[in-house]
């Protein structure tokens, strides 16, 4: 797939140029290890489409979010996360300078496991 948008650390992750550990991969959607993990599990999912926040979504993203979301439990049990109801995760999607938004490709956090956690 080529680069989306040549300033966007997550497109270029998404393109392998910059390294990253991969979680998951498909035609739509990627997931890879935060690099500054704030808890035992804390893995990033992503559209490879250049989509800068949730703010940008349209009707046209109902599928592919809608994919995302249905994937997220599945690869957090994998990536070992406790089962729910006494493990379960934390899904956090930060929007926006205010919602403590850095980067600016549409991403999902996926945090679990045992606590205490770094964060959060
Ligand atoms: P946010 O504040 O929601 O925009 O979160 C951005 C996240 O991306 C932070 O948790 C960072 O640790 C993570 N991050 C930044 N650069 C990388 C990278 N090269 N590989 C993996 N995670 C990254």
């Amino acid at each position: 797939m080529s680069i989306q948008d040549p300033n966007c650390i997550f497109c270029k992750i998404v393109a392998g140029q910059i390294p990253s550990r991969k979680v998951y991969e498909d035609d739509d959607l990627f997931a890879f290890h935060d690099i500054a993990p704030w808890a035992p599990v804390h893995f990033l999912m992503v559209p490879k489409l250049h989509i800068p926040s949730m703010t940008q979504l349209t009707p046209e993203h109902e599928r592919l979010m809608g994919r995302l979301m249905l994937l997220a439990p599945r690869l957090a049990m994998e990536q070992g996360c406790n089962p729910y109801p006494d493990g379960g995760f934390r899904l956090v999607c930060n929007t926006g300078t205010e919602g403590g938004q850095e980067v600016h490709h549409l991403h999902v956090h996926i945090m679990g496991g045992p606590r205490p956690w770094v964060r959060g």
